[in-house]
């Protein structure tokens, strides 16, 4: 069965032209792009995406580097996509991350690594509904 998630490319990678190379892999990988937009998240709009994360101790700093620059939003859809991208992502700590990934490849550190992907299919429709009106 098809399934839908959703994909950031942060500010980090969109800063050192990472685009076109993250989206060469993602479709390599069989995902097809079902919606994508490009915007700079405002302060307030970094904080509500990320509201599951308020009480950690990164939370303020990840808003502000959210926020810092611009990032493509993007919905793709495969079987078992939400599994499937975060495995392509690979861990959140690039150096942790196995070879291949996105985040092994482009990651600078904990926080810069370069791409979101939706943790659940109940996340990932919410997350898709942040960004796009009408995909699901
Ligand atoms: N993050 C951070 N510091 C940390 C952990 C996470 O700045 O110590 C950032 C990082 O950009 C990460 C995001 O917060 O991708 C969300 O964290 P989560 O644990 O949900 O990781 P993910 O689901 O992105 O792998
Ligand atoms: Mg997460």
């Amino acid at each position: 069965m098809k399934e839908k998630t959703l994909c950031l490319i942060k500010p980090d990678a969109y800063e050192r032209q990472l685009v076109g190379k993250i989206i060469t892999m993602i479709e390599k990988n069989g995902f097809a792009i079902k919606a994508i937009s490009f915007l700079k998240l405002s302060k307030n709009e970094a904080e509500q995406f990320y509201y599951i994360h308020k009480n950690k101790k990164f939370f303020n700093g990840l808003v502000k580097y959210m926020s810092s620059g611009y990032t493509v939003c993007m919905v793709l859809e495969k079987a078992n996509a939400v599994e499937e991208l975060r495995n392509l992502m690979g861990n959140t700590t690039p150096l942790k991350a196995k070879k291949g990934t996105i985040r092994n490849k482009f990651g600078i550190d904990i926080r810069h690594n370069s791409i979101h992907g939706s943790d659940s299919i109940v996340n990932a429709k919410k997350e898709i509904t942040f960004f796009f009106k009408g995909v699901i």
